[in-house]
């Protein structure tokens, strides 16, 4: 199956996509190991990479895109991949749907994590770091009333990523870049949403089920 993952930032992407990969015994190719692999394999893809993002700078479309043919070229890709960070537009869409076709294939479903902004917010928001030993609380999940840590004694801090403000603009930007690559992708009829609320047992369950109708 040829698959790819979208999802807001803290609806379990990550894990999601590990879970999901698995039980279909396709590679889990995210945009992340893939720059991780040809930065330390020193790939003349991965020496370029480096070079932008040493200046702080993002890597240019060109550079994810070959990187992507690339990882998408390799043996145990040719049978299904799950693809996780990559398209992040519908420009990125367009030019995959052309290289799976160049290929001889092409994209099976794309799967919708969906959660609720207020939902992402409670998650993110609500998050604690302990300044000693780095473990994460949860102010609900793990009822943290103080802000001690349980482990080390440590004080616990809100990191600025986990800021209200900085997860609500996230979410803008999120929403901004994915609403035309959710609209593109439900025009070619390839799109599935399941709910990405509750253990994550069971939203892997349900993406199961969801992805059901598009196995081989
Ligand atoms: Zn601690």
């Amino acid at each position: 199956m040829r698959l790819v993952l979208v999802g807001p930032p803290g609806a379990g992407k990550g894990t999601q996509a590990q879970f999901i990969a698995s039980n279909l015994s396709i590679p889990k190719i995210s945009t992340g190991d893939i720059f991780r692999a040809n930065v330390s394999g020193g790939t003349e893809l991965g020496r370029i990479a480096k070079e932008y993002m040493d200046r702080g700078d993002l890597v240019p479309d060109e550079v994810t895109i070959a990187m992507v043919r690339d990882r998408l070229s390799e043996s145990d890709a040719q049978d299904g991949f799950l693809l996780d960070g990559f398209p992040r537009n519908v420009p990125q869409a367009e030019i995959l749907k052309k290289m799976l076709s160049e290929f001889g294939a092409a994209l099976d479903v794309v799967l919708e994590l969906v959660v609720d902004d207020e939902e992402v917010v409670r998650r993110l928001a609500g998050r604690r770091t302990c300044g000693q030993c780095g473990r994460i609380w949860h102010v609900d999940f793990d009822d943290k009333k103080d802000d001690v840590c349980d482990v080390c004694g440590g004080r616990l801090y809100q990191r600025e990523d986990d800021s209200e403000e900085t997860v609500r603009h996230r979410l803008e930007v999120y929403q901004e870049q994915t609403a035309p690559l959710v609209s593109f992708y439900a025009d070619e009829n390839l799109l599935v949403g399941v709910d990405a609320t509750g253990p994550v047992e069971e939203i892997t369950q349900r993406a199961m089920e969801a992805l059901r109708p598009f196995a081989d």
